[in-house]
């Protein structure tokens, strides 16, 4: 393996050639504290960044097993450690000439603790992924800034990151241990019959709609009513008291700007760890919690929602229900039975974005308009069949319709910020004041039925390119010519996890697609993959940019696909 001076005295060689000449750099070198290897070099100083790896012995790197050991553990400290090095990469990565020119990057990071491709680690070694905007002016080379960039400044960054010694313990600690935590808490909720559970202490509201931190003045912390209270006896940090939510039908009620949404967001990203003083670090949510809302303009491709909707005007299938731009309530119909089709167990559901008439109709509205004339069958009359047959619990904010004390098993009350469980007082004012309503579900809650889709339809490609993706954060993605907009898929919080989507759905339509599998099939089989192999399976080549994501959200890219189509 060539040494850091051949690959410095290499780089000066090629200063004033042309850009093409950087690709004489692709290989490995032996920088003595670790090994740095060049995967790709970019075609011009504008193109994506040229990716590198760097590979730092555990003999040097010593961190302790007992950081690793666990599968919780080990996500913990690798996303510490893909921090730091993106911390470090950030001070050094300095504008060098044209385009990209001088840029070291990583993964995009937010609050959330991910199983990324950033960084690797075993106990023989760590691997951290990242690009470098090869320097330039012009297409010329700079073939000496290149040498400082890549034989000062990358050793720099690996030194001040990747060795135990230079980082501070009592962090790596922190995280790994309060990760642990709470994928501990995680596991215990099906048993303790509870969907998530929320610390007391913790801070659930955010800086602003575009920071994700913790609001820092004026923030209220969360306090559970004692009637909800419970306690986990967690490995690192001892008992942890919060309030749990029980499965079945819950409500949060209570007036506006009360704390409800802000509540029930938390949950949401309960599904993902939080970093410690995140303040959401010990919200906890199954992971098979999904959000639900309405997302008028949506395509839909079959969808199986006739135990929501029927007998629509010109006699429309709704048992495989197509269209190009769906209504309010049909796309929430659709959300529900697309997440249901692939095991959603919980579902979060948020006034604030739901279709009022799929929600509710109430008695004054079913004198006025006859069943025969309303092809929705509210949410309401079907919220308990689907807990009762299919275990399926809900998770409501409700504070405009009182009509659901009827079906609730539980009641939280959001009161400036503080809950309180009003169980007993809703259900009495539920005795006290009937609705009238005729309830219109049925018995059963109905047939949710797995489509088998048509691998032809799912078309990655773009002009000469047989795959062309690209990822706009994580609301969109250009996929082949379409464009898939996930901007009310809410759960996809990390633009990595959006590439990875992707990507995956390149990787399900190659490789299980067909042989009429159905969409859930094909998702366990893609996931599977990735479990028995890391993201990696997913790529060609090495790539540091991949975020792990779950079933709901890959499902819910291919379901977006406006080309999708189903046998
Ligand atoms: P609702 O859904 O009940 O109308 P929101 O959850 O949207 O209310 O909250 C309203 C505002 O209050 C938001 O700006 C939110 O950030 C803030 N907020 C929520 N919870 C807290 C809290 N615990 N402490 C301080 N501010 C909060
Ligand atoms: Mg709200």
């Amino acid at each position: 393996m060539p040494s850091s001076a051949q690959l410095r005295s290499t780089l000066n060689r090629l200063d004033n050639a042309s850009y093409k000449a950087y690709k004489d750099i692709k290989g490995s070198y032996d920088f003595e504290d670790f090994t740095l290897i060049i995967d790709h070099v970019q075609g011009d100083p504008f193109a994506a960044p040229s990716k590198f790896r760097v590979k730092v012995p555990q003999s040097l790197a010593n961190f302790p097993p007992k950081l690793f050991t666990s599968p919780s553990r080990e996500i913990a400290l690798r996303d510490f450690l893909t921090r730091q090095f993106d911390e470090a990469a950030k001070t050094l990565s300095s504008r060098r000439g044209t385009g990209k020119s001088g840029l070291i990057a990583m993964a995009k990071l937010g609050q959330e603790v991910l199983d990324r491709t950033a960084t690797f680690l075993n106990d023989k070694e760590i691997e951290v992924r990242f690009v470098v905007g090869l320097p330039a002016r012009g297409r010329r080379i700079l073939g000496r800034q290149a040498a400082e960039l890549i034989c000062e400044d990358i050793p720099e960054i690996v030194d001040r990151t990747l060795f135990y010694d230079s980082l501070n313990p009592k962090k790596i600690r922190q995280q790994v241990e309060t990760v642990e935590d709470a994928d501990y808490i995680r596991s215990q909720l099906p048993e303790r019959g509870l969907v998530a559970f929320v610390a007391n202490g913790a801070i659930l509201p955010r800086r602003s709609g575009v920071d994700d931190r913790p609001l820092k003045d004026n923030a209220i912390p969360f306090q559970s009513p004692p009637s909800l209270e419970v306690e986990f006896d967690c490995p690192n940090q001892g008992k942890i008291t919060g309030m749990g939510i029980p499965q079945g039908i819950t409500l949060i009620v209570g007036g506006g700007y009360h704390g409800k949404s802000t509540l029930l967001r938390a949950i949401e990203v309960g599904v993902y760890n939080h970093l410690p003083n995140d303040g959401r670090e010990f919200v906890v949510t199954d992971p098979h919690a999904v959000k639900i809302r309405a997302e008028d303009g949506r395509s839909i491709a079959g969808v199986n929602i006739s135990p929501f909707i029927n007998q629509l005007p010109q006699n429309r299938s709704t048992q495989q229900f197509s269209t190009p731009n769906a209504s309010g309530s049909t796309s929430q119909a659709a959300n529900i039975m697309e997440a249901l089709e692939v095991e959603a167990k919980v579902l979060l559901v948020d006034e604030d974005t739901a279709a009022t008439n799929f929600m509710i109709r109430d008695h004054r509205m079913q004198q006025l308009i006859q069943k025969e004339k309303e092809p929705i069958t509210p949410f309401i009359d079907k919220i308990r069949q689907l807990y009762d047959g299919h275990g399926v619990s809900t998770l409501l904010v409700m504070g405009g319709s009182g009509d659901y004390f009827d079906v609730a098993d539980t009641v939280i009350a959001m009161d400036n910020f503080c809950p309180y469980e009003v169980t007993q007082q809703a259900k009495k004012i539920a005795e006290e004041h009937a609705t009238y309503r005729e309830t219109e579900g049925g018995e059963e809650f109905g047939e949710i039925t797995p489509r088998i889709p048509v691998a032809d339809s799912i078309d990655p490609s773009r002009g000469k390119r047989s795959v062309k993706l690209q990822v706009r954060d994580v609301d969109e993605v250009a996929f082949g010519t379409e464009d898939i907009d996930l901007s009310s898929v809410e759960q996809i919080v990390n633009v990595g996890q959006l590439r990875a989507i992707a990507t995956a759905l390149v990787y399900a339509k190659d490789r299980h697609m067909g042989k009429q599998r159905t969409i859930p099939e094909i998702i366990d089989r893609v996931l599977a993959d990735i479990e028995k192999n890391g993201l990696d399976i997913i790529t060609d080549y090495p790539q540091g940019d991949l975020a792990v994501f779950r079933r709901f959200e890959l499902a819910a890219a291919l379901n977006r696909l406006r080309s999708l189509e189903v046998e």
